[in-house]
């Protein structure tokens, strides 16, 4: 008996046929994705702005970040590069009060869509309970240096019902400023919402049964963190994280660290640690890292998320957390 055989000329025919339909409607794909030149030119602040707009805008926006990664973004200066990117930009994502050079910039520019982060998340002043020399001089209102613009604590992010609000409103915004691709917005928008949902979830819980409320940090950063989940922020200097702290502020930061059992002194990850190292020695303390999240160290490795864990993990043990 004959074997026949399986593949007759008609059966070659049917697959060559389908193997040209495959074909093609491969390539039809690839061409419809080749659309690049449209994309939205967003200009963020520094970096938690930056991953505000990456998250939510996606592969809609090509970002600028005005404040290198590693570098501290308080007194930050702009190039003239810089500046003519902010005129040039579809939309600036800043956050007002905490950048002079980058607030003066926008507000000289023409730039048709600021998104103002404190403008979703109002800034609340924290004041130092020994103020400090500053503070008196203040009262009549002249005030010669540098703090000025929109009275308060900038610091907004460290909170992440904050953070979220002000990604709230970035996905607004885009939204409105490119209508075509509002849907994918909105759905960027409510993942990192429910991300900053269950983060501000986990450090309630890790931070509900305690030793102490109290720490001691160098950057007077964690404001809007200690607030939001009960605890007590003693800063060694203000605001401004490179300020000296005077004989008196030091002495009240030795009173509130031995009253209230505080084993660590926090220094940040972007600042030399020499003076919370000096204070720590002085008051017996140990010393460990609370990043403020200014900006990234490693950003292949590290996320907002990934640092604001470290700082839980970090807190919880200064803290004596059970
Ligand atoms: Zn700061």
């Amino acid at each position: 008996m004959k074997i026949r055989r399986t593949s007759t000329p008609a059966a070659l025919a049917v697959t060559a046929l389908v193997g040209s339909l495959l074909l093609s409607g491969c390539g039809g794909v690839s061409s419809a994705a080749g659309k690049d030149g449209d994309k939205l030119e967003v200009v963020a602040s520094f970096y938690p702005m930056e991953f505000l707009t990456r998250q939510i805008g996606g592969e809609h926006v090509k970002v600028t970040d005005l404040t290198a990664p590693g570098v501290e973004p308080h007194d930050l200066e702009l190039t003239a590069k810089q500046v003519a990117a902010v005129q040039r930009a579809d939309a600036v994502v800043y956050l007002k009060g905490l950048q002079p050079t980058v607030d003066k910039a926008v507000a000289q520019s023409r730039v048709k869509h600021a998104v103002d982060a404190t403008a979703a998340s109002p800034l609340v002043d924290h004041h130092l309970d020994e103020g400090g020399d500053d503070e008196n001089e203040a009262h009549d209102g002249e005030h010669g240096h540098e703090h000025e613009g929109p009275a308060g604590d900038p610091h907004i992010w460290l909170d992440p019902t904050r953070y979220a609000a002000v990604a709230r409103s970035v996905g607004a915004e885009f939204a409105e400023i490119d209508p075509a691709n509002a849907a994918d917005y909105r759905r960027n928008t409510d993942d990192l919402v429910a991300r900053l949902t269950s983060l501000d979830q986990e450090f309630k819980d890790g931070l509900a049964d305690t030793g102490t409320r109290t720490f001691v940090t160098s950057h007077a950063a964690f404001g809007y963190l200690a607030d939001h989940y009960g605890l007590e922020q003693v800063a060694i200097n203000g605001v401004d994280p490179e300020a000296e702290p005077t004989p008196s502020r030091m002495a009240a930061i030795q009173r509130a660290a031995k009253e209230n059992g505080a084993t660590t002194v926090f220094f940040e990850a972007l600042v030399s640690p020499k003076l919370a190292e000096t204070v720590a020695t002085d008051l017996g303390l140990k010393t460990a890292v609370l990043d403020p999240l200014e900006g990234i160290k490693e950003p292949d490795r590290n996320d907002y998320f990934s640092v604001m864990r470290q700082n839980l993990t970090n807190l919880r043990a200064a803290l004596g957390a059970r």
